[in-house]
């Protein structure tokens, strides 16, 4: 739902944690959709301020950096400046990006703390714990190794046993052990903090309620955690890294807290918070943090994956219900999760594309695009190489690059790079320019409510109007005719150029940028923060006319290269030969469903019987082979990536289903005109699709 009244926005990203590098499938669930989003709020002229930082507290990281035989503060010291350098090289227009080591985060968790500490709001209980006497400290469920009761397996954590799966309490291991030291742990008492998050249950509720427009995943989990009931959960832990419990609230509850700190899921959320102080710290207003947490006219909006859903939309409120201080989320947009060629991506299999490593091979832009288009949304998505390279080559390189490059290029040869005046524009020019008017508001609908996928669509939709429109006024053509019809054609092209450079900024931002500087286009809003430059142009106007008649351009630039085959292949084995266990995966795991369409997207296939009459190798090819498919009415040569799956002479004579409106392509210099439909099973091998029509008979 599309709320204007709010005065300012802050949007927070999840704070990854800072124990390994990002990969893509962080991309996917918090970073890139919230970036779209500010980046497009930026140029709606908005006031907006992006927060995130690195999770840098809690046991996980003890844990890592105690098997690396390095201190904690050692191994964030490692990640955060990696994880921030590939933010970076991605574009993520952070505002801030702050860590939780930082004294700021400190202060500001202790005083979250001792305030919900003084109104009363935490319960506390004794209860007794694994504690090592060699080491002297309380044993955290990972720092208890012993026997699964169940299974019998020796080497059980105590949180969990990876053999059986079964969740476990340390206490149920048998002959457990002190990861630590070895030591045999004895049993003691401790006394923890706990909020019990039940008294907050029906005020979640009815605030969840008043939220209907949320995505429907969202709303999902979270009313099957309130349908459960909430329960108290420890706030407090006995390990030594951490923010420390702080001394107010020890002594009012009259419990020693030394070597206590707070649970890593109680500060982690105030890192947003404390984020948000250092900001103001840096822009030299120490208490600009206050008026977006605490003036409700602050739109507030929780960017997150979805392992993270009830910490951001029933615990983390509770915790700013019971201080009572702050703002409440206003949406909490989570994405599911995303997919690897079909298979769960996992960090520790290395089933994975890494941030730093796709950094190295290709521009920001191009996977920013093309994750755009398979973000899940709704469901869990999917992320191939295939279809990355598939969307860059058909849509960035042959769509949107290819619009920009034939409207330069006419511009420079036949109107010395001016734009050429609009005289008398026919009813195909005013068309054009009637539609461009609608584009702003519909791109920027779907952004509003978090509809990424349509918003980076109707962007494209914009580059195939400027080439169909292109076409049709062959301007080609009227040059030899007609100069003046040829000058409003690349008038209005030269418009549409000049819109995009405003409309893909949000996906596309060096491009867009490369672009504007092509067009010698300048004085738009900046969507990154601290470039608040005076730019005039915001998104409200990329549906009108941006360039004045003769108006000078830039000289064109090749905005998008194409992503070559072999450079695709080479992904694919890098990921194959990290470790991902294919034959096991793949007996398990499909692909899961594509998002939604309606029947027009399908009725906009044109599928037909066919019958294959010839069928050869291509030589330095491994994958394709060259068909001749008859239709009835005329004979195609397609290409199909089956060369690993048949022999040629078994696919001569086969009746297939193939594709017949497919706009042609080339591949190792020979014309696709359509495509052959096959069914690829789990283990990836292809059988064809067919059935008995007649040559050219319509499949619906
Ligand atoms: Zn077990």
């Amino acid at each position: 739902m599309q709320n204007t009244d709010y005065k300012r926005i802050l949007v927070t990203a999840a704070l990854p944690y800072a124990n390994g590098p990002l990969h893509i499938g962080h991309l996917a669930g918090a970073y890139l959709p919230s970036d779209l989003y500010c980046r497009y709020q930026r140029l709606q002229g908005r006031d907006i301020v992006f927060i995130c930082g690195s999770d840098e507290l809690g046991v996980a990281i003890m844990v890592r950096a105690r098997s690396e035989g390095i201190t904690p503060q050692e191994l964030v010291d490692r990640y955060h400046p990696q994880i921030e350098a590939a933010f970076s090289g991605f574009g993520m227009s952070f505002d801030f990006y702050g860590r939780t080591t930082t004294d700021v985060h400190r202060e500001t968790s202790q005083s979250f703390f001792n305030k919900l500490a003084e109104k009363d709001v935490f319960v506390l209980k004794t209860e007794a714990q694994l504690f090592d006497p060699e080491a002297g400290i309380f044993l955290a469920d990972r720092f208890v190794i012993g026997t699964c009761p169940v299974c019998g397996y020796e080497d059980a954590y105590g949180d969990q046993c990876e053999k059986c799966g079964t969740s476990l309490s340390p206490l149920e291991l048998v002959n457990p052990k002190s990861t630590l030291t070895d030591a045999t742990p004895e049993l003691r008492e401790t006394t923890h903090w706990y909020l019990p998050l039940g008294d907050f249950q029906d005020r979640l509720s009815s605030w969840i309620d008043a939220h209907p427009e949320w995505k429907s995943n969202v709303l999902g989990q979270v009313r099957s955690w309130l349908k459960d009931g909430l329960r108290d959960r420890a706030i407090t832990r006995d390990v030594p890294w951490g923010v420390p419990v702080p001394d107010e609230a020890s002594s009012k509850a009259g419990v020693d807290a030394t070597g206590k700190v707070i649970y890593v899921w109680f500060d982690a959320p105030i890192g947003y918070i404390s984020a948000t102080r250092e900001w103001a710290i840096k822009k030299g207003d120490p208490e600009l943090w206050k008026k977006y947490w605490k003036d409700p006219d602050t739109k507030l909006i929780h960017c997150i994956g979805k392992d993270n859903i009830v910490f951001h939309c029933l615990m983390f409120p509770a915790m700013l219900m019971a201080h009572g201080d702050f703002v409440l989320p206003e949406n909490v947009p989570a994405n599911e999760f995303l997919n690897i060629e079909g298979q769960k991506l996992s960090t520790s299999r290395g089933w994975a594309v890494w941030l730093h490593e796709y950094l190295e091979e290709f521009p920001p832009d191009l996977l920013r695009y093309a994750l755009a288009t398979m973000l899940p949304e709704a469901r869990d998505g999917d992320f191939s190489w295939t279809e990355f390279q598939n969307r860059v080559n058909s849509e960035l390189a042959d769509v949107l690059g290819n619009f920009v490059n034939r409207t330069m290029t006419f511009a420079w040869k036949n109107f010395d790079g001016h734009v050429p005046e609009l005289v008398a524009p026919s009813r195909d020019d005013q068309a054009v320019l009637d539609e461009l008017a609608a584009f702003p508001g519909r791109i920027g609908s779907a952004y509003e409510s978090f509809r990424n996928r349509d918003a980076v669509f109707d962007t494209m939709a914009l580059a195939r109007l400027g080439n169909k429109y292109f076409n049709d006024t062959e301007p080609w053509h009227t040059r030899k005719t007609d100069l003046q019809k040829c000058g409003n054609t690349i008038h209005v092209c030269l418009q549409l150029c000049a819109s995009l450079s405003v409309l893909m900024d949000p996906v596309l931002p060096f491009s867009a940028t490369t672009l504007r500087k092509m067009l010698n286009l300048w004085g738009v809003k900046s969507s990154r923060p601290d470039e608040q430059s005076e730019g005039s142009i915001g998104w409200e106007h990329a549906g009108s006319s941006l360039l004045d008649a003769s108006h000078m351009l830039g000289r064109p630039e090749i905005l998008f290269k194409k992503v070559e085959d072999e450079a695709i292949q080479m992904q694919i084995e890098k990921l194959q030969s990290a470790g991902g266990d294919k034959s096991q995966e793949s007996s398990t795991s499909f692909v899961p469903i594509g998002s939604e369409i309606v029947y027009d997207d399908f009725a906009k296939l044109d599928l037909r019987m066919g019958t294959v009459v010839s069928a050869e190798k291509i030589p330095r090819s491994k994958k394709l082979l060259q068909l001749e498919v008859n239709l009835g009415f005329e004979s195609r040569q397609i290409l199909a990536g089956a060369a690993e799956h048949f022999e040629p002479a078994e696919l001569v004579g086969r009746k297939v289903v193939i594709v017949a409106n497919l706009a042609p392509r080339k591949m190792m210099g020979l014309e696709s005109q359509g495509m052959v439909l096959m069914a690829e099973d789990r283990d990836g091998k292809l059988t064809l699709l067919s059935a008995d029509g007649e040559d050219g008979a319509v499949v619906r």
